[in-house]
């Protein structure tokens, strides 16, 4: 087995301790779960397209100035991050009404929303992730005003320029979910983002027939998971080499 040291195993993903200090190693796993933990499966092939998929995204919102957790890809399902420091607030971008926004506000799944909105949501899986306000946030010390103030302007900026890259591929972005870290270099305190950016966590609709292209497949049992994910990334141009055969990717966890 493992001789790296497992850090933390988390539902879809496993971190291990980095070749340099600093540094850790993000495995993607194929199994997925859904509605706090309730629902569990396997996606064959969906931790090898994550990997690539959200590599892609990072290394793209990195040229636009958004500073991020990632490093480098090292092999099918492995990627080399920074280690930082997790904030515990996901935060979530909404352009359309869909999931538990449409439950919550009564509005059908589709609906066009005035502008896009934030929502923040502690992550704490014995109390399901619950919504929370930007006074719950500082008053906790989950995060500061000017943390806080850094997410929402990167948030922002992730939003406007996925929602072009996706629209250019065919896919309308409906949400997404994004996780941010301190990173400290040195006397230095910066926020990045971290986590990863895939079809797990955001809902990727395409424009023509809305059909869904994200882990809503997996949620609502629509069937075509596997094909949903690799069509994301056949559009982004990055499918793996092998096309989709090599997906499998290895076994076991080095
Ligand atoms: N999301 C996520 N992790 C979570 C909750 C939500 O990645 O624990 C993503 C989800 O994929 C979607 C967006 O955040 O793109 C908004 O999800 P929503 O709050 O509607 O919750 P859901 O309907 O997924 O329970």
């Amino acid at each position: 087995m493992s001789r790296r040291r497992r850090i933390y195993e988390g539902k879809a993903k496993v971190l291990f301790e980095g070749p340099e200090p600093g540094t850790l190693v993000q495995y993607f796993k194929d199994d997925a779960t859904a509605f706090n933990n309730k629902k569990h499966g396997v996606i064959t092939g969906k931790g090898v397209l994550n990997n690539r998929i959200s590599e892609y995204l990072m290394l793209r919102l990195a040229e636009i100035g958004i500073p991020t957790h990632f490093v480098r890809r090292l092999n099918m399902r492995e990627q080399l991050v920074k280690e930082v420091e997790i904030i515990p607030i996901e935060v979530v971008v909404r352009n359309i009404a869909a999931g538990s926004f449409t439950a919550r506000f009564g509005m059908p799944e589709g609906s066009s929303l005035p502008r896009s909105i934030i929502e923040y949501f502690y992550k704490s899986d014995e109390l399901g992730d619950p919504l929370v306000a930007e006074e719950h946030i500082t008053a906790f010390g989950w995060a500061t005003p000017q943390d806080l103030d850094d997410m929402l302007s990167m948030s922002l900026r992730i939003n406007d320029f996925l929602t072009g890259l996706f629209l250019a591929i065919g896919i309308k972005l409906i949400d997404f979910k994004l996780e941010f870290g301190r990173l400290y270099e040195g006397d230095d305190l910066k926020i990045v983002l971290a986590d990863e950016l895939s079809p797990d966590n955001c809902r990727l609709w395409d424009v023509k027939t809305s059909e869904k292209l994200d882990k809503d497949r997996f949620r609502r049992d629509l069937g075509r998971i596997e094909e949903a994910y690799q069509e994301v990334a056949r559009r982004l141009g990055i499918l793996p080499e092998g096309g989709p055969r090599d997906l499998k990717g290895p076994e076991t966890m080095q």
